[in-house]
């Protein structure tokens, strides 16, 4: 068997549904789990619906409305019948969306966050579901939640492999199709929905790869497959054909944003291929990830990371930076959920450029400065490119602001004032 995922680019519109039959038609695979994100730009839509909710901002109803009118937009577009059941199975999902925000006492955001934003999977994969059967490709709807079982980190949630591996094996039939929701799980303790990370769907169809021990995953993508540079950015980009698991971790991290990062490590733990594909021509070969080859072609790669936050550390005496300053450092740099990108010491200053995913800046910076002489970047951007010359470096970066450099092996990282 296989696991296919679809973002939420692929199944923005009912066009972009029955392309994904198309593209199962023209793979003519039968034995797929296939992972859905919600359509289109939901999952931002939801966030807004969570802002609105939290902060009494009086949009909530417009926003909830303009939920349901996108996905009745899309049913009509697929359902030709008004009675169809469909109708009222989205509709009874949008209902409990609305119940929970007017019974929920929690002012707790993460928590509110993961219990509404699941709407946008929960809603796309009963419409996708219920669309597949209507159209030849008979298939069963599971509820991710009742199989990837995590901690109750709401919104950032780490997966518990081994209830999650046993709850898949014995709810997933190998044969035929199954349909589910990516980014969501619930918490082993009280059954909350909890979700994995922003663009998380991509870590689902690992998780269920490597629980399932399936031939390969495709992620299907509006791109024809890895590029060497970010397409949004970079002119002409080259795809590449093949790469190693260890290569597509570090595109990955550093801001490859096709591929999460997350997605790579149970993939190449059990050496299973991972496929990136164009959903508007899936009979071409995109890109394998897998075991061998490095990189093919050979070319230099380009990507980055945007909007990251450089901060600069020296102590209040000039003594130096030391492991037990250092180590305070990390510490909050946890407690306040900052993804560290790239770090650099010296004697007298400690650098670390961040990701301020969770929007925690200032407590972080309220903290640093009781020990630190501070200073900070916000809006930089963090340049990777690997294998490449020094004479295609220099041209690149001529004419940036270029606050941090740092070398090894065969990557170069730059930090640049935008
Ligand atoms: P999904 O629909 O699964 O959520 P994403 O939008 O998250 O898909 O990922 C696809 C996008 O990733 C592409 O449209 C492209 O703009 C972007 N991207 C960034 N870096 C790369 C790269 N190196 N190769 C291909 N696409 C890239
Ligand atoms: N729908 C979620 C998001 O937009 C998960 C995903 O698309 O991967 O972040
Ligand atoms: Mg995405």
């Amino acid at each position: 068997m296989k696991v296919y995922k679809f973002g939420g680019a692929s199944v923005k519109d009912a066009e972009g549904v029955r392309n994904l039959k198309r593209v199962l038609e023209t793979t003519g695979e039968k034995d797929l789990l296939i992972v859905v994100s919600a359509m289109g730009k939901m999952t931002n839509h939801l966030e807004l619906v969570v802002n609105a909710y939290l902060n009494k901002t009086g949009e909530l109803p417009l926003l909830l409305v303009e939920f349901r009118n996108y996905h009745q937009t899309i049913m009509e577009g697929l359902f030709p019948n008004s009675s169809h059941p469909v109708f009222s199975k989205v509709k009874n999902l949008c209902d409990t969306l609305e119940n929970f925000l007017e019974t929920n006492r929690s002012t707790k955001h993460s928590f509110v966050y993961d219990q509404v934003v699941c709407f946008g999977e929960l809603v796309s994969t009963t419409i996708i579901s219920q669309f597949l059967n209507d159209n030849g490709f008979s298939n069963n709807w599971l509820d991710v939640r009742t199989c990837i079982i995590t901690d109750a980190s709401f919104r950032d949630a780490s997966v518990n492999w081994e209830e999650t591996q046993k709850r898949i094996a014995s709810a997933v039939n190998k044969k035929g199709i199954t349909v589910t929701q990516g980014f969501l799980g619930s918490d082993s303790e009280n059954n909350f929905t909890t979700t994995l990370g922003r663009e998380g769907s991509d870590y689902t169809g690992a998780i269920f790869t490597y629980c399932l021990n399936a031939d390969s995953l495709t992620i299907w993508k509006d791109v024809p497959g890895v590029l060497n540079a970010d397409p949004r950015y970079f002119n002409n980009p080259k795809l590449l054909h093949n790469i190693s698991y260890k290569e597509a971790i570090e595109l990955a991290f550093y801001g490859a944003s096709v591929i999460h990062p997350k997605t790579l490590q149970p993939m190449q733990r059990k050496e299973i291929p991972l496929f990136v594909k164009s959903f508007m021509n899936p009979d071409q070969a995109g890109t394998c990830v897998g075991k061998g080859v490095t990189l093919n072609p050979e070319t230099s790669c380009f990507i980055l990371k945007r909007n990251q936050v450089l901060i600069s550390l020296s102590s209040l005496d000039f003594s130096f930076m030391m492991e037990d300053n250092i180590s305070d450092v990390f510490r909050w740099l946890h407690k306040f959920k900052m993804k560290v990108e790239l770090i650099q010491n010296s004697a007298i200053s400690f650098s670390v450029c961040v990701d301020n995913k969770f929007d925690r800046l200032e407590e972080l910076l309220v903290k640093l400065r009781e020990r630190f002489r501070v200073e900070w970047h916000e809006g930089v951007t963090l340049y990777t490119v690997r294998h490449s010359s020094r004479e295609e470096i220099d041209a690149f970066l001529k004419n940036k602001e270029v606050l941090l450099r740092q070398e090894g092996g065969d990557t170069v990282q730059v930090i640049v004032k935008d």
